[in-house]
């Protein structure tokens, strides 16, 4: 079963994949996190992608496809993955397309800018473990500092409020033409993402068991 969760920055593309990830038993692909390993690492392809990604720009499609082939191809996808922020142009969708690898269901998750602006806005990462919050949906115990692990929390440079609108704009040019693209091939589910994420994953769930 291979899938694509597929909609705006803040959708809540990760959240929904990785609890459909533990549910089915299959690998939650999130591109933006292998690129955030590959910063943390800092490595040189992590200090290319940091340079992009930093002013809410798209990373190159032939670096992007190249990461996400590499990843596809290791043993635990053999019984299907779920993409998460792949693909993002229709080069990407046309390379995904033509490598063979079949994909079963498009999700698209749509959501109101005024939903997208309050999630993405509200956000704080751990330095130290990576956990999310969400100062009004899931704030910390105490604020500023990971329930987890005591680290300090911040903002990340693509969630300052003038990074979040250049990536909308991004997305508005060259992700959303994906939707069409899809379409066309009859593999798109339009997803309500508007409420809470308790409430949309019984959703996909339902739509999964269908398939
Ligand atoms: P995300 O966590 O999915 O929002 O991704 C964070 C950032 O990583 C994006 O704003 C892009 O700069 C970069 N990125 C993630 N996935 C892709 C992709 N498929 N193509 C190009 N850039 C990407």
């Amino acid at each position: 079963m291979n899938l694509i969760f597929f909609g705006p920055p803040g959708a809540g593309k990760g959240s929904y994949a990785s609890r459909i990830s533990v549910r089915y038993g299959i690998p939650h692909i999130s591109t933006g996190d292998l690129f955030r390993k590959e910063i943390k690492a800092q490595t040189e392809l992590g200090k290319l992608a940091d340079s992009y990604i930093s002013k809410g720009r798209l990373v190159p499609d032939q670096i992007t496809v190249d990461m996400l082939k590499k990843r596809i191809a290791e043993s635990d996808c053999k019984k299907g993955f779920i993409l998460d922020g792949f693909p993002r142009t229709i080069p990407q969708a046309e390379t995904l397309e033509k490598s063979g690898i079949k994909i079963d269901k498009v999700f698209n998750f749509v959501v109101t800018n005024e939903k997208i602006i309050e999630r993405l806005g509200g956000r704080r990462t751990c330095s130290k473990c990576g956990a999310i919050y969400h100062l009004k949906n899931l704030p910390p115990k105490v604020e500023g500092i990971c329930d987890k692990c005591g680290g300090k929390l911040f903002v990340r440079d693509d969630e300052k409020p003038e990074t979040i609108k250049q990536r909308l704009e991004v997305y508005k040019n060259q992700t959303e033409p994906l939707i069409g693209f899809y379409r066309k091939r009859k593999m798109i589910v339009d997803v309500d993402a508007n409420p809470e994420v308790k409430a949309i994953i019984p959703v996909i769930e339902k739509i999964i068991d269908s398939m």
